[in-house]
């Protein structure tokens, strides 16, 4: 029997997509830099549904993408086109199972979508930090499975650090359940590592219980003029000690990026009268009364312009949220190196380009606080020679200690350049991993490894 019919079997006829209206959108990725064909996309809408939709791609040798909100930027998500595939979409495994006030903690379905959690935990009066400008698509499952970072990531950490039990479905169709609400548990190998930030290679994340924290009582939003990343870096020292962990964001945005988001996005406006080379937008948060007041006094002198509303705090936000698409075509990177070396690596790496290509223009922003920079470089007709933009790119970043994926994962885009900037023994447990638990290989194959 073909395979599409026992699919079918397990999820119902409209919950296996095969016509090609209905599976385009599942077959290419958001920066529509991988398109490729597929057996179909499957929607099941229960654990027990994708275990037993594993468990017969495993006996059929039929390998499974596990797909998200699709938003992943390096081709993780969508077929390769290499082997026989399918797309399994958890997009209707959408349900908040429950919330524990009292333990801090949510417990989640894989296809929950980042900003209805967010929006739960609200609800409930405590804050579910993860946030990023592709929360309103993006799901908890694909968060967690490429360990996404945002904004938050200076108080609160990464994707990751939110997770405190997992819920898997192992390459053979075993669940693993290990939805566990606990802040201690010492009984061996932490296993649910393993699967956070995996990229769906070794199985697919079904649940989660993740934690939430109180919400702060007040917030205030500054736009903030640097004059180079030099001054932005030091002006986060001298914040965190005036304002310790206040500080829930800490942005750099070039004045390039905020010129291509003033013409991309109707309505957008400066928010300082001059011109200025570099901004910083930071978000702040308390408990106590009188942040705003702090935040004013920390930042003296300075050309800022801190929001008086919610509403302009948010416009701040729109801007930096809209970088992404207001710059979309051309060779994007995602690099962190010690925020100690950020002022050097944008000033190394500008020059190699320089060298190399003659006068190009660079977007970088980012989530400087982490050390993580988005530097993304020239136009779409550089994209033919983008293998030679990563290589003096990724020259910078080894020589300062850093890392050519800080945050957005490997998947089909940085799949071969790793090879050659992580340590052999790294690589080698690695592919012991994944052999241990996907022997078959039919995990999403041709991603990270
Ligand atoms: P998908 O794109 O669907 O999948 C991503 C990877 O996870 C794939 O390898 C897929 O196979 C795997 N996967 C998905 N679901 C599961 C599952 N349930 N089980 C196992 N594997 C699974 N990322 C950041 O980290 N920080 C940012 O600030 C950020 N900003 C962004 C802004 C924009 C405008 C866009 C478009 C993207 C941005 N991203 C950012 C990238 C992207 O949003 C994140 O990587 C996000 O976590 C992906 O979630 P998703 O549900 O869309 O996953």
């Amino acid at each position: 029997m073909a395979i599409e019919k026992l699919l079918r079997e397990i999820v119902g006829e409209a919950n296996v997509l095969t016509d090609s209206r209905d599976t385009a959108p599942y077959f290419t990725d958001w920066r529509r830099l991988y398109s490729a064909q597929a057996l179909c996309v499957v929607r099941p809408a229960s654990t027990a549904e994708v275990a037993r939709v594993v468990a017969l791609c495993a006996r059929e040798r039929v390998a499974v993408v596990p797909q998200g909100g699709n938003t992943g930027l390096v081709g993780g998500s969508v077929p390769t086109g290499l082997v026989r595939e399918l797309v399994l979409s958890l997009s209707r495994m959408d349900r908040i199972l429950g919330i524990d006030p009292l333990n801090d903690t949510v417990s989640v379905e894989a296809g929950c979508v980042l900003a209805n959690v967010q929006r739960a935990a609200d609800e409930a009066g405590r804050l579910f930090p993860l946030s990023l400008a592709a929360e309103g698509s993006c799901q908890i499952g694909g968060n967690l499975s490429t360990n996404a970072g945002g904004v938050n990531v200076l108080r609160y950490g990464s994707a990751r650090d939110q997770v405190l039990g997992l819920e898997v479905v192992l390459p053979d169709g075993r669940v693993w359940n290990g939805m566990r609400a606990l802040r201690k548990d010492n009984t061996g190998y932490d296993l649910k590592q393993l699967f956070l930030g995996a990229e769906g290679t070794l199985g697919v994340i079904t649940g989660a219980v993740l934690r939430l924290y109180p919400k702060p009582s007040a917030t205030a939003t500054a736009w903030i003029a640097a004059a180079s990343p030099h001054a932005a870096v030091e002006l986060l020292g001298e914040l965190r000690a005036r304002l310790g962990d206040r500080i829930s964001a800490f942005e750099l945005v070039s004045r390039n990026c905020l010129e291509a988001v003033l013409k991309h996005v109707p309505g957008s406006r400066d928010p300082l009268g001059e011109p200025h080379p570099w901004y910083v937008l930071a978000e702040f948060g308390d408990s106590s009364a009188g942040l705003r007041e702090r935040v004013e006094e920390a930042l003296g002198s300075r050309e800022a312009a801190i929001a008086q509303s919610v509403e302009q705090g948010r416009a701040l936000w729109r801007i930096r949220e809209s970088i992404p698409e207001a710059q979309f075509s051309n060779v994007k990177h995602d690099i962190s190196v010690p925020v100690s070396k950020i002022a050097e690596f944008v000033a190394r790496a500008g020059a190699a380009l320089a060298k190399a290509f003659g006068t190009i223009e660079v977007y970088c922003f980012g989530h400087v606080g982490d050390g993580n920079l988005h530097y993304n470089v020239g136009d779409q007709a550089l994209l033919a020679r983008r293998e030679a933009v990563n290589a003096v790119v990724y020259e910078a970043v080894a020589d300062l200690g850093g890392s050519i994926s800080a945050e957005h994962g490997l998947g089909q885009l940085k799949r071969e350049a790793i090879r050659t900037q992580k340590d052999p023994i790294e690589l080698e447990l690695m592919r012991a991993l994944k052999k241990a638990l996907d022997p078959a290989g039919l995990m999403n194959p041709g991603k990270v490894l």
